[in-house]
């Protein structure tokens, strides 16, 4: 191909006029597909935190009851309906913010 301000023979892979410095054709195709891969990436990591936040989600409750039986089983009558009341707060939030 050849540059559209200078005229000078490109190569077909060339971005930029090596002469003049003008884009070529494949310079919006580089940026885009540079601007697409961030995009890939950040769709992969939501994916991952939203399945981590489902396990992380449904997990705590499930430690929070643990944790609660077993300061029950200790007599921490206290401790135990604090850590259960906790779980169930933090529960909520996760499904919550999930739903939202
Ligand atoms: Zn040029």
């Amino acid at each position: 191909m050849f540059c559209a301000a200078c005229g000078t023979q490109l190569s077909d892979a060339a971005v930029v006029c090596p002469k003049c410095g003008v884009p070529t054709p494949k310079f919006k195709q580089a940026l885009a597909a540079s601007t697409d891969q961030p995009k890939a990436i950040t769709n992969t990591i939501s994916v991952g935190v939203l399945v981590a936040s489902y396990v992380v989600g449904g997990l705590i409750p499930v430690i929070g009851w643990g944790m609660a039986i077993y300061l029950l089983v200790k007599g921490r009558v206290g401790h135990a309906i604090g850590v259960a009341a906790v779980s169930i707060v933090i529960a909520l939030f996760w499904y919550i913010a999930l739903n939202a």
